[in-house]
């Protein structure tokens, strides 16, 4: 593929609620869109899910605005690519900024799906024709208002609901909610909100039969929640400590979680995503796919990837309406049955909207040559 294009297109979303973790509250979106060209006119589309403020991880919009202008978008533009996998190499003299690399990454994905007239799912080597919904909800102002926020997502049609806890917002919503839903695949997602010195109260959830606990510990740790898993019943899951296939096999050698979450953006790309789901598979460990409250694009990446064999957990992958009154993808991304249909149109499979890109544009960035 010869690229002769690249566009940049920073948006701002509003989201339809405000969505709150232990690491603060979001009211809008920012996200940074790249579209890629290449000389027969075909366009892919990727999304970097670095978010306006670094609570998640280091990166954020700024921050990879500038990785991407001055040294990636370069990159790719500075020689033919044959094949996505191929950016991670071309990428490896930028030290981390993953979510910046898996933007153009993914948008390279699309586009050579498109190329090959093949959906990106069964370019991912994905096998599944529907993937199974789920939903996460942010930390809510007292129990009521999170179980009547739980009721509205199951009559939705959702079959897995995970909820943000953080201390003293954890024992008591959680037996809430069991009360009411015994039977509810449930799970929690702290965002590193604990320490070793919570073990006790951690090990109470023992008895709620969570699916599991996400990132109880400090986002980079990997020897502690080895500790914390030996202590306590419920599965951990690590999120924001795997930042790619070698951490993955260092902490399932460690022992340190039983389930792991597949960002494409934590991890600087679908290929390094689908490296760490197959080590995953190779050791009978199941996997998910984690959301970041991504517009339409990023979203229509995560159900290619969740179509893989080992996604055997229902992940983030909720509808468009979930977050947005209006997303930038046609159609929408809807759930029917608990489930959202794997599009089977080449690449990701949904229309970019870009008159309504472009009016959410805060501003705008193209590279090479052609038409912008
Ligand atoms: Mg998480």
């Amino acid at each position: 593929m010869n690229i002769r294009r690249i566009a940049l297109h920073h948006i701002r979303l509003p989201l339809k609620a405000p969505f709150a973790a232990s690491y603060g509250t979001y009211t809008e979106r920012e996200t940074i869109l790249v579209e890629m060209e290449d000389d027969t006119g075909a366009t892919g589309w990727g999304e970097c899910v670095a978010f306006a403020e670094p609570w998640y991880s280091e990166e954020t919009v700024e921050t990879a605005w500038h990785v991407m202008g001055r040294f990636l978008v370069p990159a790719v533009l500075e020689r033919p690519v044959g094949h996505p996998s191929e950016l991670a190499d071309r990428f490896a003299f930028v030290r981390r900024n993953r979510m910046a690399k898996a933007g153009l990454e993914q948008a390279c994905w699309d586009l050579y799906a498109k190329r090959n007239g093949l959906p990106l799912a069964k370019v991912l080597g994905g096998v599944r024709h529907e993937v199974e919904a789920g939903v996460a909800v942010g930390l809510q102002d007292g129990t009521d208002a999170l179980l009547a926020a739980i009721e509205g997502y199951l009559a939705e049609g959702y079959r897995r609901i995970k909820i943000k806890i953080k201390p003293g917002l954890d024992l008591e919503p959680i037996a809430a909610i069991r009360r009411r839903h015994p039977d509810l695949p449930l799970m929690a997602d702290a965002n590193s909100a604990y320490t070793l010195d919570d073990i006790p109260r951690l090990k109470a959830l023992d008895a709620f039969d969570l699916l599991m606990i996400e990132q109880p510990l400090d986002a980079d740790d990997i020897v502690d929640h080895a500790v914390l898993q030996r202590e306590i019943a419920t599965p951990v899951c690590l999120d924001e400590s795997i930042a790619g296939a070698a951490d993955a096999r260092r902490a399932l050698d460690l022992g340190s979680c039983r389930i792991i979450n597949v960002k494409a953006g934590r991890v600087g790309g679908l290929a390094e995503a689908k490296r760490i789901h197959d080590l995953c598979e190779a050791r009978g460990v199941p996997v998910w796919c984690g959301g970041m409250l991504e517009s339409g694009v990023g979203r229509a990446h995560n159900i290619a990837l969740a179509s893989l064999p080992n996604f055997t957990i229902p992940g983030d992958l909720s509808s468009s309406s979930r977050y947005w009154h209006r997303d930038v993808v046609h159609p929408d991304v809807t759930v029917k049955d608990g489930k959202i249909q794997v599009p089977d149109g080449p690449g990701i499979g949904f229309d970019v909207d870009r008159e309504f890109v472009a009016r959410m544009t805060v501003r705008r960035a193209a590279f090479g040559s052609g038409p912008s």
